[in-house]
């Protein structure tokens, strides 16, 4: 009897020092937290553009530069889900023209307005007290959140004029959440292209306004106290994004404040939607059930488990003159790094540097083919590798196709095949070209008696587009071109070994000859096959580049 009335108050104490544990950082809740929003913000351009009061930020707190926007990568869904702790399946908002009652997806909740709860709403009904402010430069964004639930909601026609008007007032009113957007990048971009010097620029006009935002917010002794979480939407590809590639997706996201861990690098996976839980903990308020976000527990000094595995500190990806690609001349390749405090190392042999690398100090000569890799050291940190796939191909003088590829799918005819242009996922990228139902029989010559060493064709492999991989592959080589000798061959049986792939470059192996001529065949497998949709009908055949090294 006595003992189980012991185990019974052991249990009682267990569950009250349990209830405590949970919210066992002194600095929570936060006494003020500043959300700023950068449309657009990719992650090589942060890493290469020249940011010291965003790296103020980071070296006092967290990174992530692996947060995943939600599809589709365009601005509306991702603003969305940042504040709403959702992603468009549950919040409905599935493109930049959402409107309280103009959607294809039906909310799973919605307030009494039919927004789906914010970040806002959630203040506004559980801390009635707090001030909030919502401040912007880009008309749409107003449309996503319920602005009756916001104190302060201001628009205004730049950047820099949301910070003169947005500075003043949140040091007049003490805000407990204040979000701040910024679209400047992304329009940038878009005119620009992203990773044009004009988008880096951008990117630096936006941080030397933040630099004197925050000199406001000392000087107002409201700088040290205050959390803030930087985030963005999406990255981008040459002029837009929406699309599926790493670049659009992949983004970062920053925080710094009280009980924040400093100097790290955040590498557990995150996702836009995952800001709003964030700081409804750091406000220690309930999230709705309809969320599915859940804090960022890895910048949490106290949540142990998951802080301590982020063990490293940012350090910025070098950048290089010299990118991937096919090249007739030999290059010169510099690195560079937007962290002068940096040590750049880099490998020849396809290894990953480390820190007894070699130490990048002057341009390195590329005469042959060669995967170069570096990377940015300081301290005990790395950053990302870059790598340099430099290939050193032969000049082809001329190229005559003996079937012409189809009209829908002709790109520049015969000459796509040796601009040394490689084509995407998406065959109609302008680098493919198609041939419905015929084989590729392509003669390239050279200026002059020529050693080659390898053949490699890309094609494009994407059964559902009916797209096919050849039957085979020949190359033929000849000193007159009349009379034409086998010198390497691809069965049908090799060809398997690429099925699975999407864009499938497939290496001939020759027998090493000098030649004035070659010959390339590419059989089309005829018709789809039995059991697939178009079984019977003519197949495609694509090809983007025929690689003579
Ligand atoms: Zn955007």
């Amino acid at each position: 009897m006595r003992n189980s009335f012991i185990v019974f108050i052991y249990s009682l104490l267990v569950l009250v020092i349990c209830a405590n544990c949970s919210r066992k950082n002194p600095d929570i809740p936060a006494k003020r937290i500043i959300l700023i929003g950068i449309d657009g913000m990719d992650v090589d351009g942060f890493q290469k553009a020249k940011t010291p009061n965003l790296d103020e930020l980071v070296k006092r707190g967290a990174i992530s530069l692996t947060t995943r926007a939600v599809m589709p990568t365009v601005s509306g869904p991702n603003w969305g889900s940042h504040l709403l702790g959702a992603g468009p399946e549950q919040h409905g908002i599935t493109s930049n023209g959402w409107t309280v009652d103009n959607y294809s997806i039906e909310a799973t909740i919605k307030d009494e307005d039919g927004y789906f709860p914010s970040v806002f709403n959630l203040i506004g009904e559980q801390l009635p007290n707090a001030k909030t402010c919502f401040y912007y430069d880009w008309d749409a964004l107003a449309n996503l959140y319920n602005l009756k639930t916001i104190d302060q909601v201001e628009f205004s026609k730049s950047f820099k004029q949301t910070f003169e008007k947005a500075t003043p007032w949140i040091i007049e009113n003490n805000p407990l959440f204040s979000f701040i957007y910024i679209g400047h990048p992304d329009e940038v971009g878009h005119e620009h292209q992203w990773g044009s010097p004009q988008y880096i620029k951008a990117l630096e006009d936006v941080d030397k306004i933040l630099g004197e935002f925050f000199a406001a917010l000392k000087d107002a002794d409201m700088f040290e106290g205050t959390h803030f979480i930087v985030v963005t939407d999406h990255g981008g590809v040459k002029h837009g994004h929406g699309g599926l590639s790493m670049a659009e997706i992949e983004i970062p996201w920053i925080i710094a404040g009280p009980g924040i861990i400093q100097d790290k690098m955040i590498i557990q996976p995150n996702d836009v939607y995952n800001t709003a839980s964030t700081i409804a903990y750091l406000l220690n308020i309930e999230q709705p059930y309809e969320w599915i976000s859940r804090p960022v527990l890895g910048a949490f000094e106290n949540e142990k488990k998951y802080a301590e595995l982020n063990l490293n500190a940012y350090v910025p990806q070098p950048v290089s003159n010299v990118k991937n690609g096919l090249y007739f001349e030999s290059a010169l390749a510099r690195f560079d790094v937007s962290d002068p405090e940096c040590v750049i190392r880099f490998t020849t042999n396809g290894t990953d540097p480390n820190p007894s690398s070699r130490v990048f100090s002057k341009p390195i000569g590329l005469i042959e083919s060669k995967v170069l890799k570096a990377a940015a050291f300081k301290n005990e940190s790395r950053s990302r590798i870059i790598t340099i796939d430099y290939r050193k191909i032969i000049e082809v003088n001329n190229i005559e196709l003996k079937y012409l590829p189809d009209p829908k799918y002709s790109g520049n005819g015969s000459l796509a095949l040796i601009d040394r242009q490689i084509g995407s996922n998406d065959f109609s990228d302008g680098k493919w070209i198609g041939f419905h139902g015929m084989d590729v029989e392509a003669i390239l010559s050279f200026h002059k008696y020529t050693d080659i060493k390898s053949v490699s064709i890309g094609f494009l492999n994407k059964r559902g587009s009916w797209i096919f991989l050849p039957d085979e592959i020949t190359v033929l080589a000849s000193v007159n071109g009349n009379r034409y000798s086998e010198i390497g061959k691809v069965t049908p049986e090799n060809i398997q070994a690429y099925f699975n792939k999407g864009r499938a470059e497939i290496k001939v192996g020759i027998k090493p000859a000098k030649t004035k001529f070659i010959k390339v065949i590419a059989k089309n497998i005829g018709t789809c096959p039995p059991g697939h949709s178009g079984e019977g009908e003519p197949a495609w055949l694509f090809v983007d580049e025929i690689i003579i090294e």
